[in-house]
């Protein structure tokens, strides 16, 4: 517990509660970029004045600094030298910092250390104060001076503008489009602002997290998918995971009552408190971060924190399938928690699937009103059908524009898979046929050793898209054998072959090939399988997977 530090966090004035990067929905914004001059306190020859650039001009009224490169040779005379911060006659220094983009604006930032995450850091390596001028109900604070208090930061940025202009202190005003954090949860604009919150260390648990994908340990696919992750980790900062929200799981901290401004962690309801001994220690209100307790998924799920028999048998897993929205979110987090609490990898593959967008290529939405509910779908053509038919499109592209057609493929082969089914059960007539395990055929025909020669490859290339991950293409395979393979020719062939082993061939290809597509269409496979006179299974879901 670090209480000396002050950071700038993610701050949604409505909902009243802090937010992490992952959280923020990032929206295009026509805006300005507005130039302050700001008046040297010594001119130095005929350079009165620095100017800076900014989109947020209200912020101005708590700058604390000016910030130029080192290097940039515009500035380098002022480096040292103090400007008078207008609006509020602070004087404030012109300092030198690297990470500064010189090209940006001007290249002289404004520093605002209460109000800007970047400005924090600045102002922690140079000691600045942070004034803060803006509320954490999105209003403008006593600091901002008379003037201003209590305006909301809209207003106070027509005024402070207003107010330049009066000066002659506004250079000029371009047009700038740019990024605007919102609230996930309620599109209000985000307040970066000082508030006392808790925070995850997170370098270690970063390094943990690499460590795990890089070691093979936990494998992506597919594995172009392992950059987001680790771009991610390799630039992450310590993780805000404190919420002002009244669901979720409280954190395990407790406050001293005599010294308030102490804290101390604790996994259970502590009978005394550890600071000062004397007093009963209140449990602080704040909850987790949704996404903490959500990392703790694949183990609590198994009784964890408790040694029990499910975490034994199940921990860790083997496969989690996901989508890509979700990697740093949750799959990262799930990692490194995993890694942190129990000392393990907590699955060994991560399935990034396609994601189906609508035929426009726009993401689904509800409220943009271009999502399908696959329950209408399952209605119109059948779940089988919805599922083939989205499995079929996803080959090499993740990026799958929705298609109506290839469900009504997918409805399209169900039937036929059905249709062939009751006709080659009809050829067999119900015999009382016993198909073999390691079937010794004598005396096949050409078409005979044709069609088990392709059920042979069919299915040695079903593992293998099965053991990489690649749905997409099983469907295809499927599709070619069954389709052509199998109903085009072998069952056209039987039909003029009768005989005893042609028929015994024919349940036997039946039966493999309804195995094979069980995974894909469980639903009609199944049906089927319940009707063969030859099953040995009560459920084709509990049959051999065929060799
Ligand atoms: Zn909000
Ligand atoms: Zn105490």
């Amino acid at each position: 517990m670090d209480l000396s530090r002050k950071r700038v966090v993610n701050w949604c004035p409505r909902c009243q509660t802090s937010l992490s990067d992952l959280e923020l929905e990032h929206k295009e914004e026509k805006s300005h970029l507005w130039y302050i001059k700001y008046p040297l306190v010594k001119p130095i020859g005929t350079k009165k004045h620095i100017t800076v650039a900014t989109t947020r001009p209200e912020t101005m009224l708590g700058d604390t600094a000016v910030a130029v490169h080192p290097n940039d040779k515009k500035y380098k005379k002022f480096i040292g030298q103090k400007v008078i911060l207008p609006l509020t006659n602070r004087e404030i220094p012109i300092i030198a910092d690297s990470i500064l983009d010189p090209e940006f604006g001007t290249g002289a930032l404004k520093v605002t250390p209460a109000h800007s995450m970047i400005d924090a850091e600045i102002a922690e390596k140079h000691n600045l104060p942070a004034i803060q001028v803006i509320s954490d109900k999105g209003r403008m604070t006593k600091k901002a001076g008379h003037k201003f208090a209590s305006l909301t930061v809209l207003d106070a940025r027509e005024k402070v503008i207003k107010e330049l202009k009066k000066k002659k202190l506004l250079e000029k005003t371009k047009d700038y489009t740019h990024q605007i954090p919102r609230c996930y949860r309620c599109d209000s604009a985000i307040e970066p602002l000082i508030s006392p919150q808790w925070f995850l260390k997170m370098d270690n648990l970063a390094n943990q997290a690499i460590k795990a994908v890089k070691s093979n340990k936990i494998k992506f696919h597919p594995k172009r998918w392992e950059k987001v992750y680790f771009d991610w980790l390799k630039n992450i900062k310590d993780w805000c995971i404190s919420r002002q929200i009244w669901w979720g799981h409280q954190l395990p901290i407790w406050q001293c009552q005599n010294k308030k401004t102490e804290y101390f962690a604790s996994d259970k309801t502590p009978k005394e408190c550890s600071v000062c001994n004397k007093c009963k220690p209140e449990q602080i209100e704040d909850v987790l971060d949704t996404w903490f307790s959500s990392a703790l998924w694949p183990f609590a799920t198994l009784g964890w924190p408790k040694q029990t028999k499910d975490l034994k048998e199940f921990y860790p897993t083997n496969t989690l399938s996901t989508a890509r929205d979700i990697i740093n979110l949750w799959v990262a987090r799930m990692i490194f928690s995993s890694t942190e609490l129990i000392e393990k990898t907590p699955f060994q593959d991560v399935i990034i699937h396609a994601t189906i967008f609508a035929k426009n290529g726009q993401k689904m939405s509800k409220s943009l009103g271009t999502g399908v509910d696959p329950l209408d779908l399952i209605e119109q053509y059948g779940s089988d059908a919805t599922r083939f038919g989205m499995l079929y499109q996803a080959l090499i592209n993740q990026d799958i524009l929705f298609s109506e057609e290839n469900i009504l493929m997918g409805k399209k082969f169900a039937n036929k898979v059905w249709n062939a089914s009751r006709f080659a059960l009809m050829q067999i007539n119900k015999e009382k046929i016993k198909i073999p395990d390691n079937p010794n055929w004598k005396k096949t025909t050409k078409a005979d050793k044709k069609i088990l020669k392709q059920l042979n490859i069919t299915t040695k290339k079903l593992d293998s898209y099965l053991e990489t991950f690649q749905f997409g293409k099983a469907t295809h395979l499927l599709y070619d054998f069954f389709w052509h393979d199998f109903c085009d020719k072998y069952i056209e062939s039987a039909k003029k072959q009768d005989n005893a082993q042609t028929k015994q061939i024919l349940a036997y290809v039946l039966l493999n090939s309804l195995k094979l597509l069980h995974p894909f269409m469980p639903f009609v496979t199944e049906s089927i399988y319940q009707q063969l006179p030859f099953k040995e299974k009560e459920f084709l879901m509990i049959e051999n997977w065929p060799k």
